[in-house]
């Protein structure tokens, strides 16, 4: 019981050390630490293909190992997942549109001093980030009622809501990510105060930069989630929006018709994703017009 596994990977092969190492992981799936070999994880696995180390596979996205200490090359896959991943599907070309739209929208907030993991894209569904360290939390800012805070309060979707409302949902599938407190925040240690006001601050000025930049193309930002980590240089640790930002994490509405432009055109069955997000890159002038989004390579006998 010597909890070494608590502080880096796991040096020693004592079942403290294994287990705390291993639900490290779980949470933070962008911790900072590189893999040294397979032989140390079992839950590694070599990518023969791209000969790089897999570190994580999530609902939409792959984390590979990068090419320099400290860095992250995150993958968008096509597969769209709704309702804690109940209903699943592979839609063609989400995850290059995604790329390209989070691309968009965090490099649109490094510009103006809200900093994120984002490092530069590398290709059509790859783009290349700052390792960090997931607070295990999914921060949800809220300008219009929709979702869950209908149901949660008894709203009628689309309501104005008086100022933007901010929620914090532990990040954990098997439970479903259940609302909590800053009262839970604090007790069970995920986030100090100092990190808890700089989480706040850091969700505000995403929010009016995306609502900024959404109302100018005539789209409402309704509501959005982001996940924030903590960088560190040196002594010093600060935090990043991290993850990603796209209509797969955003409620997107039309402002003259209401059209739905996000996720909940998958999660309802409102027509066809892709168009959707199509339109939203379309409009902030992200993919070039008529272009398709480019799906997986076919097979050529
Ligand atoms: P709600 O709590 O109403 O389901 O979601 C509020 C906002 O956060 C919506 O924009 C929704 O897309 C986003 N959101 C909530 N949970 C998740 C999640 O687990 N993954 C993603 N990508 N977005 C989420």
């Amino acid at each position: 019981m010597c909890g070494v596994g608590a502080y880096g990977p796991p040096v020693c092969t004592c079942a403290n050390c294994q287990t705390t190492w291993r639900r490290l992981q779980q949470l933070n799936p962008y911790t900072m630490w590189s893999p040294p070999a397979e032989t140390r994880l079992p839950n590694i696995e070599r990518n023969k293909m791209a000969r790089r180390i897999k570190i994580y596979e999530g609902k939409a996205k792959i984390l590979y190992e990068g090419p320099e200490p400290g860095t992250i090359v995150q993958y968008f896959k096509d597969d769209a997942t709704a309702f804690n991943a109940e209903k699943m599907e592979v839609i063609d070309g989400k995850g290059v549109l995604n790329n390209r739209l989070s691309e968009f929208f965090m490099t649109g907030l490094n510009n103006i001093g809200v900093p994120t993991h984002f490092l530069k894209r590398l290709n059509m569904r790859e783009q290349l980030v700052r390792a960090c360290e997931i607070i295990p939390l999914e921060i949800i800012v809220r300008n219009y009622a929709a979702g869950t805070i209908c149901t949660r309060l008894g709203l009628e979707e689309g309501a104005a809501l008086p100022r933007p409302i901010v929620e914090y949902c532990y990040k954990d599938d098997a439970l479903g990510d259940p609302l909590v407190s800053e009262e839970h925040i604090a007790a069970f240690g995920w986030a100090s105060q100092q990190d808890m006001d700089d989480v706040l601050s850091l969700a505000l000025r995403v929010n009016d930069f995306m609502s900024g930049v959404m109302m100018a193309v005539g789209i409402r930002l309704v509501d959005f989630k982001i996940e924030i980590g903590r960088v560190y240089d040196g002594d010093f640790q600060r935090l990043v929006v991290a993850d990603e930002i796209s209509p797969d994490s955003c409620r997107l509405w039309d402002i003259e018709t209401g059209r739905k432009l996000d996720k909940d055109v998958f999660r309802r069955d409102l027509g066809n994703l892709t168009d959707a997000y199509t339109e939203v890159a379309r409009r902030l002038g992200v993919m070039p017009k008529n272009a398709a989004p480019m799906g997986k390579p076919t097979l050529i006998n």
